[in-house]
């Protein structure tokens, strides 16, 4: 699917889009390479004459249907064709539907560069590390940053999302205003940078062409309830439960329930013992920038779990969605090499099965 801002004076025939639309030299072409119509790899293209700007570059998990496949990306030929017109990647937050793309990406296609904010430019960059990409810069961007190029000039607004750093962007061209939220909820009592409501309002008031705008379940009725509530649900679990052990399954991309389930242990006295790779690895970038202000003494290590009298322990995991290989699963089936479950242990599912999902949960639960 294709928008155009078309510019009032045609010129010659320059561009045909992969959707087949033809385009005229001036006209500022808007195009999804995935993410439109479906949760995943999103990547938005924004084309000017002899500019590529793109926002984000996702993966998809992929679905039952998909055995033995790790992730769905797009397809990134009009990027190869047209390698020389790619200015920019700029990312709106690090969710892999945002970033997980990045490696295959720059495996076929460079961007001249690319842009993060913080907390992505951490994950990303552990990506460069694992996939040995090298000689790759990111340039860091927040709510305060322009980027500007021959017809774009770009800005950035703070949103809130279960991820720090998570930014909209507003594209002006010639053409005219383009808003892409990015992800987000409106959330008036949020764990960390609330959105930018002043930003976005003056920007609604100062007018905008086309509003591009992405939030899960946003067609379901009704409010969703504020991150900071999960917290006193989280302290009356924890503090019902003082005499077992706790195990909490959650996203590791829902970073601030992973802090709010931190929080949760340390208040009860118990050392929390991280499981998963994902988990472990984005609890490890929140600690070394300080996103989470927490004592390394509150953590232990798989081998101290033995040493560890179970009520003074909180084991948080991934595996929340029963997926075969996450630590919760392994952890149930008694394949887990450091944590077996013992009877009495608390094992708590801080999220909702994701549509498809409520049968593999079951599956673990019953293990359990
Ligand atoms: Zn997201």
């Amino acid at each position: 699917m294709s928008n155009l801002l078309t510019n009032t004076k045609k010129q010659n025939l320059k561009n045909v889009l992969p959707t087949g639309i033809e385009a005229q030299s001036g006209d500022t072409l808007i195009y999804a390479l995935g993410g439109l119509n479906e949760v995943g790899k999103n990547m938005y293209c924004f084309e000017h004459d002899d500019e590529i700007i793109v926002v984000d570059a996702g993966v998809m998990f992929p679905g039952e249907n998909l055995l033995g496949v790790d992730y769905v990306i797009p397809d990134y030929t009009y990027l190869v064709r047209n390698a020389k017109k790619f200015k920019a990647l700029v990312i709106t937050h690090g969710h892999e539907d945002h970033i997980g793309g990045i490696p295959f990406l720059l495996q076929l296609v460079k961007p001249e560069k690319i842009y993060a904010p913080q907390f992505a430019k951490s994950l990303i960059e552990r990506k460069f590390k694992e996939h040995r990409i090298v000689n790759t810069k990111i340039e860091l961007i927040d709510h305060d940053s322009k980027i500007q190029t021959k017809h774009f000039v770009i800005g950035f607004f703070n949103t809130i999302h279960s991820i720090p750093d998570s930014l909209g962007v507003l594209i002006n061209t010639v053409n005219g205003r383009i808003v892409e939220t990015g992800d987000f909820k409106f959330d008036l009592t949020p764990v960390g940078t609330n959105s930018d409501y002043q930003k976005i309002a003056f920007m609604g008031s100062s007018g905008i062409d086309l509003l591009m705008s992405d939030s899960t379940n946003s067609s379901v009725e009704g409010f969703s309830i504020s991150e900071k509530q999960v917290a006193q649900s989280l302290m009356e679990i924890f503090t019902r439960n003082n005499s077992t052990r706790i195990i909490v399954a959650t996203f590791a991309s829902n970073v601030y329930r992973v802090k709010q389930i931190i929080e949760a242990a340390i208040k009860n006295d118990r050392k929390i013992a991280i499981f998963g790779r994902s988990m472990e690895r984005m609890v490890e970038i929140a600690l070394k920038h300080n996103y989470f202000d927490f004592n390394s003494s509150s953590f232990i290590k798989a081998n101290q779990l033995i040493h560890t009298p179970a009520a003074e322990t909180c084991i948080i995991c991934t595996g929340s969605q029963g997926e075969a290989l996450a630590a919760l699963s392994r952890i149930a089936n008694g394949t887990h090499r450091q944590v077996k479950v013992h009877p009495g242990d608390t094992v708590i599912f801080s999220s909702n099965p994701i549509p498809g999902n409520t049968e593999k949960v079951s599956g673990v639960v019953n293990k359990l």
